[in-house]
């Protein structure tokens, strides 16, 4: 078809600067809702290519949209490019590069498409929840259908991704001299310790791949002071968005009794939550059939797939939508969040996966727009799947 050797055509001849771009993202790694260079580079690129570009959407200063086309339906492709404390170890430096290069390939024939095109620039999913400020702030308003793609060091169309509490639990307790009146304090780190032992004895009660696991973020103020005040953070994630709520209750109940134990009080604080992802099957076939016109196969997950949580959850929930993982590293040779992933993110297979699956974006959306069936085939899969 004309039209897809068309828009693979315009990704190709973006390709140098598209890496260029990505690896420049990489080399400057910013944390949630702080990606300004990113969000400077990226919507500076889209306006060389003569597209008008929208920032600050729904109020977060480091987000953007650009759309083009004619009227019509809208399919969202999403680029995110916020980084780890540990720099790109999630490669989102590469989310952003095949966005942009899919919406270069989709605005070479802007002209000619029967519908819309919103490049989404998302940041903060990791921890900030940005797709879901967005959401409910007009950032994704008119979209029929969302799709993006993320690295791994595996290969599939489609995920089942988990539903995520991330929760905040701050303990008051009384200063006191550690040596020589111990007994006038009252001791929020025991509290916070306390906790961390009640939830590995509920852990056995958890549902299947259920993940609980927590970090300590105020130990103390002094050695020799009672802790008058100490905090941590447990992230609940279950396939459910229901059971993700029932750990995170356990987890809260744990932490009042070890309130109750030591004599603290409590605060409970949800950071924010992401829901499952909704698979949508008509998307992941339509996405695995372009793919495998590009020369990979890829299939969706086995149920039982090791799987993290994002903010696409969400959208999912609130339109069809797919999220297919490409791989960048071998199995066993470091995966998402791991140092090593941080090379992974910036390596000629990692680029060159990049555009593959740009491509495979680009013509998933154009198929949506030119036909009409495949779009509401999505579109019911997602009213029944979402009753
Ligand atoms: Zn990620």
């Amino acid at each position: 078809m004309e039209a897809y050797k068309e828009i693979c055509r315009a990704i190709d001849s973006y390709r140098e600067k598209t890496i260029s771009l990505s690896h420049e993202v990489h080399d400057h790694p910013e944390t949630k809702f702080r990606e300004h260079f990113a969000c400077d580079l990226l919507t500076g690129a889209v306006r060389e290519l003569g597209l008008q570009v929208e920032t600050g959407v729904g109020g977060l200063a480091t987000s953007f949209r650009s759309t083009f086309g004619n009227p019509g339906p809208t399919i969202a492709i999403l680029a995110e490019y916020d980084a780890l404390p540990n720099g790109h170890s999630c490669g989102h430096n590469l989310i952003a590069g095949a966005a942009l290069a899919a919406a270069t390939g989709l605005a070479s024939m802007r002209q000619k498409l029967p519908g819309q095109i919103a490049l989404i620039g998302t940041p903060a999913e990791e921890g900030g929840g940005g797709k879901i400020i967005l959401l409910e702030h007009g950032g994704f308003d008119g979209v029929d259908v969302a799709m993006m793609a993320h690295p791994a060091d595996c290969e599939y169309s489609a995920v089942p991704v988990l539903a995520m509490q991330h929760l905040r639990l701050t303990f008051h307790g009384r200063a006191a001299h550690a040596a020589a009146a111990p007994w006038r304090g009252v001791n929020a780190l025991s509290a916070v310790l306390q906790t961390f032992q009640a939830v590995d004895a509920a852990r056995l009660h958890f549902r299947d791949l259920a993940r609980v696991h927590g970090i300590i973020t105020n130990g103390g103020q002094a050695v020799n002071i009672v802790p008058e005040l100490a905090q941590c953070e447990f992230s609940a994630r279950a396939i459910t968005a229901r059971h993700a709520d029932e750990i995170s209750a356990r987890i809260r109940r744990c932490a009042d009794a070890a309130a109750a134990a030591t004599g603290a009080s409590v605060e409970h604080e949800t950071i924010c939550g992401y829901k499952n992802m909704v698979i949508n099957h008509t998307l992941a076939q339509l996405y695995e059939r372009h793919s495998e016109e590009l020369g990979t196969t890829t299939r969706e997950a086995p149920p039982g797939t090791p799987t993290g949580s994002t903010d696409m959850g969400d959208i999912s929930h609130a339109m069809p939508a797919i999220h297919p993982m490409f791989q960048v590293s071998n199995p066993g040779e470091g995966t998402c969040h791991e140092d090593i992933f941080v090379q992974h993110s910036d390596s000629e297979r990692a680029y060159a996966a990049m555009i593959r699956v740009a491509k495979a974006m680009a013509l998933s959306a154009y198929e949506l727009l030119a036909n009409p069936e495949t779009l509401a085939a999505a579109k019911a899969e997602f009213a029944t799947a979402i009753k």
